[in-house]
């Protein structure tokens, strides 16, 4: 079994891991770089769909993948394999999708329909062909030196329908561990499959790549459950009758938007959902059926329908609990455009604000973030921040996935060197050593198991 690990082992974004067994190349996730995904997640840029691969590939936004014609590869991918919907894992095979034409493109439901109106937004097209699998399921790729099976197991993110695919070879198993957390008691969906999980560790993991962005945090990160208690506060918090309510969230996160529907409707506001982002991954969660509270709320998502409803808002703002885009402070997102007094709605002193969401901590992001707060205090907003709990499990939740599955191989991803070296410390306690067992590298190297 080789290994190249083409992106995400720098950096936090453009995840993509190429695995070769004989004559047949899988191509694990191809994400954006952050930058990026952000420009993407809250933009309503009218010039977004002027990006091209040349520009993406400049700016370092894509995986290199250029590593696979050098290493022979390319002509040999069966299959793209998408873990969840997240655009650091798929935002990149809109423009790269096409150099592996032979490749089908696997992920889940929601991934998949995710990933089909990222096409339609920016007016893309790609020809491979697509499959649709559950997660929990057990499917078969058919590749030039014999079957594999590829498992999809069920794994608790930060959004939905998430996975950890496993691709079962004669070299033993590859483990795509990203991204994760452990959260047993979800507020929407399963709890992971830990049973699974335990059985492929019995069975013998050859490699596994893993999430060790918080691999140097030893505090465990709430489940949703604790956002859903925070989330109750804050609301209970910003219960002036008399003025705005705003809210902005991760639009991805439709676990957390469940929740802030469920309080929303507890103030007796009518709830607008108000961004393209939003509507990009709502209407994706009602076209595979995962949307409980789509009949709780109206989806916005033109400029012009925007403008002329924030004029109502701005009439009667007692009425309306707006969700809206914005909180990394992305150029043109709603709370941007409002803080900078382009939209027919201006904050008042006393309106509320809740950011169910942490910075972001890239340069660009926190930097936006300081000058639209001044903004935000300028005008006299109520702020609530870090109204949230992350995504990726901590230490703690890496070590019991260690002991689930026991792999032969460790890659710790998803971060620069500093954040996911901390993994290879962890591993160390179980007797794996560096440059043998666990391994720290870099974007495009190759291994040979
Ligand atoms: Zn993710």
């Amino acid at each position: 079994m080789e290994i190249c690990t083409v992106g995400g082992f720098e950096e936090v974004g453009k995840n993509m891991t190429a695995v070769k067994v004989d004559e047949d190349v899988f191509i694990f996730d191809v994400g954006l770089h952050l930058p990026a995904v952000i420009e993407l997640q809250g933009s309503e840029n009218p010039k977004q769909q002027d990006r091209s691969e040349k520009d993406l590939r400049r700016v370092g936004a894509i995986p290199n993948d250029r590593i696979l014609d050098k290493l022979g590869w390319k002509d040999k991918v069966r299959a793209i394999i998408i873990s969840h919907a997240h655009l650091d894992h798929l935002g990149g095979i809109p423009y790269i999708a096409y150099r592996y034409p032979e490749a089908e493109i696997i992920g889940t439901p929601f991934t998949i329909s995710v990933l089909k109106s990222i096409l339609r937004d920016d007016k893309l097209q790609i020809k491979n062909k697509i499959r649709i699998v559950n997660t929990n399921s057990t499917n078969i790729i058919k590749g030039k030196s014999g079957s594999y099976k590829l498992d999809f197991i069920h794994i608790t993110h930060s959004t939905l329908q998430c996975s950890f695919p496993a691709l079962h070879t004669k070299k033993g198993i590859f483990f795509y561990g990203l991204d994760l957390k452990f959260d047993n008691y979800p507020t929407l969906g399963n709890p992971p499959n830990y049973k699974k999980m335990r059985e492929l560790g019995r069975k013998g993991i050859n490699v596994l790549i893993v999430d060790a962005l918080y691999s140097r945090t030893e505090k465990k990160p709430g489940g949703e459950m604790v956002a859903k208690h925070l989330l109750e506060e804050a609301f209970s918090k910003a219960r002036n009758k008399t003025s705005a309510l705003f809210i902005t969230t991760f639009s991805s996160h439709i676990e957390r938007l469940n929740n802030i529907v469920e309080f929303g409707r507890k103030t007796n506001r009518k709830i607008i959902f108000l961004g393209r982002s939003l509507n990009k991954y709502v209407n994706s969660a009602i076209e595979v059926k995962l949307c409980p509270f789509r009949k709780k709320i109206i989806l916005l998502k033109y400029r012009n329908q925007i403008n002329s409803f924030l004029k109502k808002v701005e009439k009667d703002r007692k009425k309306y609990l707006i969700v809206c885009t914005g909180h990394q402070a992305e150029e043109n997102s709603i709370l941007d455009r409002i803080t900078r007094g382009e939209t027919p709605f201006k904050f008042r002193p006393g309106d509320n604000l809740i950011f169910s969401s942490s910075v972001i901590p890239t340069t660009p992001n926190i930097l936006a973030r300081e000058r639209m707060d001044k903004r935000l205090r300028k005008q006299g907003v109520k702020i609530q921040t870090d109204v949230h709990v992350h995504g990726h499990g901590s230490r703690e939740d890496l070590r019991d996935f260690i002991e689930m599955l026991k792999p032969k191989h460790i890659i710790p991803s998803h971060g620069s060197i500093e954040l996911i070296s901390p993994m290879i410390e962890l591993a160390k306690e179980f007797g794996y050593k560096m440059g043998e067992t666990s391994h720290l590298t870099s974007n495009g190297q190759t291994f040979k198991f």
